[in-house]
């Protein structure tokens, strides 16, 4: 439905943006503010089946987030959007260009 793309594409500006405006060197409650945010995320996000696998994803080995700095998170994040890309059967995200995406610009 046009509306679960539309939520998502909305979702995803604000959660690449929010790793774009996060500190190098983020103080422990940030770090710990952050995590709780993921979680909270996770179970409110208003599409259930995403959420629900969201939630199973974040719970699998290495996936927990990554918040010690921008660049781990902005990784992290670009990893869990690529996880939806595949599951929805769609070309993963060169996760060396978060940055230029979401941050910097694109240099061309
Ligand atoms: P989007 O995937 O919305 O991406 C927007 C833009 O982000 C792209 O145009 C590209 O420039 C950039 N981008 C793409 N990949 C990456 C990346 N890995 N890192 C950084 N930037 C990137 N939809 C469903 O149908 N079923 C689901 O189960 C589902 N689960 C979701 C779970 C979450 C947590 C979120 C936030 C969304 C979920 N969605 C789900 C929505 C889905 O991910 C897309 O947002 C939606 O299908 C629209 O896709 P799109 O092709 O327009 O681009």
């Amino acid at each position: 439905p046009p509306d679960i793309e539309q939520l998502g594409r909305a979702s995803w500006t604000l959660l690449h943006s929010i790793t774009a405006a996060y500190p190098s060197n983020p103080s422990p409650a940030k770090q710990t503010e952050t995590r709780d945010f993921l979680s909270l995320f996770s179970k409110l996000y208003p599409c259930h089946t995403c959420a629900s696998d969201f939630q199973t994803w974040l719970k699998e080995g290495r996936n927990a987030p990554r918040v010690s700095s921008r660049e781990e998170f902005g990784r992290w994040m670009c990893e869990a959007h690529n996880a939806v890309n595949v599951k929805l059967g769609k070309e993963k995200f060169d996760c060396d260009r978060w940055e230029e995406r979401w941050r910097t610009g694109w240099k061309d």
